[in-house]
């Protein structure tokens, strides 16, 4: 289709960090909501999860609907028909995605938020085994293990797989939430390499090292885990550890299992974008967040979706309306606030240093609530009735 003519079709598949700008946007101008014959989302979820809030909310200082933001309402303000689905392939030879339950969605423009999920650990004991994402999956194994930590009479021992931000984080949360627990459990942190972080920031992980210590959480290094049983998990060098549970949290290490056509991937199944999040194959489909494999590479985190939101919905309308797109020229590395477990967290961006402490907890809430708010629905809709919108 000439899309410079036409209104195009507009499929915009999860509501990641990206997509829920867009959905603002599009809520808030109408103009930008005219630009397309019609609007689709597709997203398996009502309410996305902040990344941001996830490990503070497991660690009890928020309740779970602080961290939610409200899917259906956005979509509804900003006169979007949310489909709840999963895509499964992408097929953009011919435009079209497949969703989960066999319907297929034609689109003129596609864009994808649908960040990662950790990728699956070999074994046969899947029950026990409680991957960080999707997070409503997170939260129906943590009470399941919580079941088992009522009933428990001898300590239950939990294994956290990542050393990155957060397994790290997740981990200092879990066992701050169980910490009146008793049998206490025990939780031990298993991770690839020596370092913590990846090495990334030796200042932040000696912190973070000395945290999991104070909280009574074992440290794993150079313990790649490649194999779990009904109660042991097993590295790749054939060392066996014990675990009743398994938290994963091995980051973005693969995109979600998605089968496409006519879109270049990189070995890790991310979609190849150029600098203006457009696919380098596939002119129609653009990619931003987790999803995205950026002509630079960037860090897989929730920041780097949050700015490249702006780029991504000013070069949708952009291609809508026949005018040139705009670069994405995201910044090496990005201020990572990471939670220590109780009302601290600590501070990376590069430094020699690592400042941590109620301080640090502090600005980390108040950069999270202003992420929040922004996306409440009920705000939105104020301001759309104050603008007359
Ligand atoms: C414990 C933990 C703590 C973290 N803390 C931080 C932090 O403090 N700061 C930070 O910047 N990053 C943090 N991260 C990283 C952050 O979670 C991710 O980088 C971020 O969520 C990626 O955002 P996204 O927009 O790409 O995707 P997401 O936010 O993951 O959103 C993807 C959406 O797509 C939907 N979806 C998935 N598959 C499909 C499909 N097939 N079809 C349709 N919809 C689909 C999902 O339901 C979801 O709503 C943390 C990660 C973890 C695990």
């Amino acid at each position: 289709m000439d899309l410079a003519n036409e209104s195009p079709r507009l499929v915009l598949t999860g509501a990641g960090h990206a997509h829920v700008e867009l959905l603002r946007r599009l809520a808030l101008r109408p103009a930008l909501r005219r630009a397309f014959a019609a609007i689709d989302l597709i997203e398996p979820e009502d309410t996305m999860a902040y990344s941001g809030l996830l490990p503070a909310t497991v660690a009890g200082h928020y309740a779970r609907h602080d961290m939610q933001i409200d899917i259906a309402a956005l979509a509804r303000l900003a006169a979007v028909n949310w489909h709840r689905g999963r895509v499964t392939r992408i097929d953009a030879t011919a435009r079209r995605v497949h969703l989960a339950d066999g319907t297929q969605q034609a689109y003129d423009l596609l864009s994808l938020n649908i960040g990662t999920e950790p990728p699956v650990v070999a074994g046969d004991h899947q029950s026990h085994v409680v991957p960080v994402k999707p997070v409503a999956t997170l939260w129906r194994g943590l009470a399941r293990i919580e079941h088992r930590l009522e009933t428990a009479r001898a300590p239950l021992r939990i294994a956290v797989i990542g050393g990155g931000a957060g397994g790290v984080e997740l981990a200092l949360a879990l066992a701050y939430r169980w910490r009146r627990c008793r049998p206490n459990p025990r939780i031990d942190l298993y991770h690839r390499g020596p370092a913590l972080l990846g090495g990334a920031e030796p200042a932040a992980a000696e912190t973070l090292a000395q945290a999991l210590c104070d909280a009574g959480i074992g440290r794993h290094p150079e313990a790649s885990i490649t194999r779990i049983a009904s109660d042991t998990i097993a590295s790749d060098d054939g060392r066996i550890f014990p675990a009743d549970a398994v938290v994963l949290a091995t980051g973005a290490a693969t995109a979600p299992g998605l089968g496409s056509r006519g879109l270049v991937r990189d070995a890790q199944g991310f979609v190849r974008v150029d600098a203006t999040l457009r696919s380098v194959e596939a002119p129609e489909v653009f990619a931003a967040g987790d999803i995205a494999s950026l002509p630079l590479p960037r860090p897989k985190s929730g920041v780097f979706a949050v700015r490249a939101a702006p780029v991504l919905a000013d070069n949708i309308e952009r291609t809508a309306t026949g005018r040139p797109l705009r670069a994405f020229e995201a910044q090496p590395r990005a201020l990572a606030l990471i939670g220590l477990g109780a009302r601290r967290a600590v501070a990376a961006r590069g430094w020699p240093i690592a400042p941590s402490g109620y301080a640090v907890w502090r600005l980390k809430q108040a950069i999270d609530q202003r992420f929040i708010e922004r996306y409440d629905a009920g705000k939105i809709a104020r301001i759309m009735h104050r603008s007359g919108v």
